[in-house]
């Protein structure tokens, strides 16, 4: 088990990605292609993204940061540990 004082990362699983439906996925499979071509990281069947970037792919989908999290979840490419993981930002 991982020490409990470290908080809680966001781990997506590449290979459940893949084999979601292109449509509601696609961006963020082009989302994670692009971080894994900015760093090179093309061997991993996992890739941790920045808190950051959650803001931004809800942007992309035009949810909450925490409706987009539970619903990455729901489709089995987050670690269930990044639920509440992503704050909430009022701009
Ligand atoms: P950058 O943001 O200027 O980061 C430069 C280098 O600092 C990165 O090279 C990496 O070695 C290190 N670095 C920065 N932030 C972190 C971090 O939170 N954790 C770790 N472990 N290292 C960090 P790298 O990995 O080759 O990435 C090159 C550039 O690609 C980055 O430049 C950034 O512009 C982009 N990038 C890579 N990964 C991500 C990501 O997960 N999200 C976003 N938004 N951009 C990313
Ligand atoms: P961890 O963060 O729990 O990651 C466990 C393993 O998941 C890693 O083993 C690696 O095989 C995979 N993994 C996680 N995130 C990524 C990713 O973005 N890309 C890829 N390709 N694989 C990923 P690994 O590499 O042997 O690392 C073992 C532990 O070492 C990590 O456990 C972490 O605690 C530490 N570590 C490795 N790289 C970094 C880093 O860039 N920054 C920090 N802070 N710790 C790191
Ligand atoms: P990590 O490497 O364990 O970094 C944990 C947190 O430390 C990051 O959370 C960030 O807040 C801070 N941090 C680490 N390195 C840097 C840095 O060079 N510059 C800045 N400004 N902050 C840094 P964050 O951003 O949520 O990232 C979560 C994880 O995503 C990182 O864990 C790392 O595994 C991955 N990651 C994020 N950005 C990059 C990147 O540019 N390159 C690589 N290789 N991995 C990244």
């Amino acid at each position: 088990a991982a020490a409990a004082a470290a908080p809680p990362r966001l781990i997506l699983d590449l290979e459940a990605l893949h084999h979601l439906d292109a449509g509601e996925a696609g961006p963020l499979t082009r989302y994670a292609a692009t971080i894994q071509a900015q760093r090179g990281d093309y061997n991993g069947k996992v890739l941790s993204i920045r808190q950051d970037d959650m803001r931004t792919l809800a942007v992309i989908y035009d949810e909450s940061p925490t409706t987009l999290t539970e619903r990455f979840i729901s489709w089995g490419v987050l670690n269930p540990e990044a639920k509440g993981d992503v704050e909430e930002t009022t701009e």
